[in-house]
């Protein structure tokens, strides 16, 4: 038989290798990227299984008032497929939900999406992976791909007589648009970027707006310009205009990313910012209620363009009293008052540790994915498992954040695993990382972690573990891209298939 040119193996056109079978888990931005990335390897033997009926992840699935990403339109895009009519700096929800939908179908993508297949688990046997679903459908694959998003399993606090309130009451994740909210009382409990962005598409649209706020976020105010029709018919006609944008958009978010893992020095500009936006609210205790006790940027910073004239609002009240309970009417807090609603939101955030659960997965020798990571969530490089072969994992545990847009860190992540898979396809073999050197990363990144004001601005987040440790990779994406470059392979044990 003719030697396999090395090209060849790439292109996925070996024998063995073009007939590798994926699953993919998830069809948001990683998954659809990842889909994208195997096709034009020349793989066909994918499918994206994807729980809901539509694909899209968190832009499917949150649909609140105001919901749009505070990162940078022309950046929160794949670098690949660029978009000359975002219409303003920052996109919408719908807008962005529309792009990412867009480009899977001008990319051939939606055709593999399995759609209303919740993988339950996924077991390792064999050389291969078997995955099954909630309806019991069984789906075999030589790599598994995880791009099941960080922020997904929504986080229902607990909180005494939640479920006896009378009006509607829901998670921001699981927004009711039939309900019509003029003339309503809305509450809103939590001061993330999700309720920030609701009380501001809110204040003055509703009769009364209650927010209740534990603790005061930073926030970094930012316009929303829009893009003229000359800048989008510029990056229409020239990819290198558009291409410079990016870049600077990039090097922008990555220097303010940066500040939150550097010194307290370097933080001091960005951390200015934040005190005169504050400043600049007018009612001494009001602004006294909406001052953090922490360091700028310990918890995600808000970066907003309304929300401290929102919460300026006639209508709209910060409530700082603790809650006590929540009764059919609406919520009491400590100091005896009832706060009397129509529609409770429930911004209370994510399980940012569930990652890939509640899918039980077990690999070689049976061992479980909960006992890997029994003691912390263990990855080479945030991407793939010891003791899980040809097992992939797009944002997972330890991924950057926080230092760069998601959207870049996922394509450098599935760089990087694409150079695993021609390995894989090319080669006919298993990949799976050794626990050593899995340790010595993971416990750098620890280290490196606990310096950053996410660890010692004192404050509670979610990017901390439950030992206070932040689980966020304190790189941007210039660094990662230079450490993923060329895999260390004798971190990997190959095996044949
Ligand atoms: P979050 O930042 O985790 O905020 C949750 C809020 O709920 C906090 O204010 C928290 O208070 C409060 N809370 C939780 N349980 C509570 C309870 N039992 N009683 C009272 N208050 C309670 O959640 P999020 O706003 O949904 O944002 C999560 C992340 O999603 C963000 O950090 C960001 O990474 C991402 N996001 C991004 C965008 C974007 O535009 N790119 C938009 C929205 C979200 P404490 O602070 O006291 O815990």
């Amino acid at each position: 038989m003719a030697e396999t040119h090395p090209s060849e193996l790439r292109q996925g056109t070996h024998p063995r290798g073009k007939n590798t079978r994926f699953v993919i888990i998830g069809a948001g931005i990683s998954g659809v990227l990842m889909a994208i990335k195997l096709r034009e390897r020349g793989f066909r033997n994918l499918v994206i299984l994807e729980k809901a009926g539509q694909m899209g992840g968190t832009w499917r699935d949150n649909v609140y008032p105001g919901v749009a990403c505070d990162v940078a339109a022309h950046l929160y895009s794949y670098s690949f497929a660029r978009n000359p009519t975002w219409r303003s700096r920052y996109a919408k929800g719908p807008d962005i939900w529309r792009y990412y939908h867009g480009v899977a179908r001008q990319f051939g993508v939606l055709p593999y999406i399995r759609y209303h297949q919740e993988v339950m688990s996924a077991v390792y046997d064999d050389g291969a992976w078997q995955l099954t679903t909630r309806d019991g459908e069984v789906y075999p694959a030589d790599v598994v791909v995880t791009a099941t998003g960080r922020l997904h399993q929504p986080v229902m606090p607990q909180i005494e007589g939640l479920d006896s309130f009378t009006g509607a009451r829901f998670h921001t994740a699981r927004w009711d648009t039939s309900i019509d909210l003029a003339g309503k009382r809305v509450g809103v409990i939590g001061t993330g970027s999700s309720s920030t962005q609701i009380v501001t598409a809110l204040a003055g649209k509703v009769e009364r707006l209650s927010v209740f706020q534990r603790t005061a976020q930073w926030v970094f105010p930012v316009k929303d310009t829009p893009n003229s029709l000359w800048t989008r018919l510029g990056f229409w006609f020239s990819e290198k205009r558009w291409k410079r944008y990016y870049l600077q958009l990039r090097s922008e978010t990555e220097a303010r990313g940066k500040a939150a893992t550097s010194s307290e020095e370097g933080r001091k500009a960005r951390d200015q910012v934040c005190f005169d936006a504050l400043a600049s609210i007018r009612d001494p205790d009001l602004r006294a209620k909406l001052t953090p006790d922490y360091a700028v940027g310990c918890k995600r910073l808000v970066f907003s363009d309304g929300f401290y004239n929102a919460v300026q609002h006639e209508t709209v009240d910060v409530v700082v009293d603790p809650i006590e309970r929540v009764v059919p009417e609406g919520v009491v807090t400590k100091d005896g008052k009832l706060h009397e609603l129509d529609v409770l939101a429930l911004a209370t955030g994510f399980d940012a540790h569930a990652y890939i659960r509640p899918m039980q997965v077990t690999g070689e020798g049976g061992v479980t994915l909960d006992e890997v990571w029994r003691e912390l969530p263990l990855s080479y490089r945030s991407m793939t498992v010891p003791h899980m072969p040809n097992f992939l994992m797009i944002n997972g545990p330890y991924s950057p954040g926080g230092t760069s847009s998601v959207v870049g860190i996922a394509e450098a992540q599935v760089d990087y695993l694409l150079q695993l898979i021609d390995r894989i396809a090319g080669e006919g073999v298993t990949l799976t990382p050794r626990e050593e050197p899995s340790r010595a990363w993971l416990q750098g990144i620890r280290e490196k972690a606990k310096e950053s004001v996410w660890g010692t601005g004192g404050c509670q987040s979610w990017y901390l573990d439950k030992t206070g440790t932040p689980t966020l990779d304190t790189s941007t994406l210039s660094e990662l891209q230079a450490q993923l470059a060329v895999p260390e392979w004798g971190d990997y044990i190959e095996r044949p298939r």
